[in-house]
């Protein structure tokens, strides 16, 4: 029996990019030895994008369209769309064509070559700013140095999966706040990179904010690493340690000057009454 591909595709708002992209890919399912199922996810669309997946649906069995009622972001999207596929291999992609599909043919090699997890790392984006280039290393930096786990820092949402790995996700990863492409380079599994040039959007804009990304990127950092919860006992220990200088000052004040200081005390005091708290509230 032919093995079964699936590319799910998270679609926001992209009735500008959807006949390119629709056409493209199409092409190059259609070369691959691999049968295909085409998932699209609307993820809420305000504009035709719906109508212009149910149309390409009628017209070709092969593709099939999940409809979200709402907007529920870009995560939930490839989340359902994973959840929905069949294949023995998925794949995610975007659907500006900044994934060039053009790597499917190697994703199904690598695939075939027993590889279970397929990052897609970015060489150059061509589209994103400076800024988002410069706030998504930032962001790659921090979350490494605050979490034991390691994320690849060029990572990007376009990855494949076998259906191994599909069934762990399915499974295991349920949290409701989910920074899938971490989920993706952590389940184990034989696991490969395939690097692509992110090219300029075919058309439409960005739909990521910087404010959403901010906010994903804060849900990532506090999922992924404990500091934040442990915050409360560090200070308790910066402080106290502050306490226990102020009183060793203190003591040798009175021990030569004989007169107590009593602003020197009242600091002690609060010093110690913060640590304390603060090392409670931490254990809490
Ligand atoms: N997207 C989505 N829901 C959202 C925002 C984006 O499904 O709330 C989709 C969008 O249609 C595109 C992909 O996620 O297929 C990546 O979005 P975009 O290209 O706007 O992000 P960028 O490439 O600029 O980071
Ligand atoms: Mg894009």
């Amino acid at each position: 029996m032919r093995h079964l591909l699936s590319v799910v595709v998270s679609v926001y708002n992209e009735e500008e990019a959807l006949a390119q992209f629709y056409q493209v890919t199409e092409g190059i399912l259609n070369t691959i030895s691999w049968d295909y199922e085409l998932v699209f996810v609307n993820d809420g669309s305000r504009d035709q994008s719906l109508s212009i997946l149910n149309r390409l649906a009628d017209s070709n069995p092969k593709v099939k369209v999940v409809s979200f009622s709402r907007n529920f972001g870009h995560e939930a999207a490839m989340i359902a769309g994973i959840d929905y596929s069949q294949g023995d291999g998925i794949i995610c992609m975007d659907a500006d064509l900044q994934h060039p599909p053009a790597c499917i043919p190697e994703i199904i090699r690598r695939f075939e070559a027993g590889y279970e997890v397929i990052n897609m790392v970015r060489t150059k984006n061509e589209s994103a700013g400076w800024f988002k280039n410069m706030a998504s290393s930032a962001f790659y930096k921090l979350i490494n140095a605050l979490s034991d786990v390691k994320f690849e820092s060029n990572a990007s949402d376009f990855f494949a999966i076998s259906r191994n790995v599909a069934a762990v996700l399915k499974e295991n990863y349920r949290e409701k706040v989910r920074f899938l492409r971490g989920y993706v380079q952590n389940v184990g599994f034989p696991k490969t990179t395939i690097e692509y040039e992110a090219r300029a959007r075919v058309a439409g804009e960005s739909k990521y904010s910087i404010r959403k990304l901010f906010k994903f990127s804060i849900n990532t950092i506090l999922c992924f690493s404990d500091l934040p919860l442990k915050l409360g006992i560090y200070s308790g220990i910066i402080v106290g340690f502050l306490g226990l200088l102020v009183m060793l000052e203190t003591i040798y004040e009175w021990a030569v000057k004989g007169t107590p200081n009593g602003y020197a005390t009242i600091v002690v005091l609060l010093c110690f009454m913060f640590a304390m708290l603060f090392v409670i509230v931490g254990i809490i």
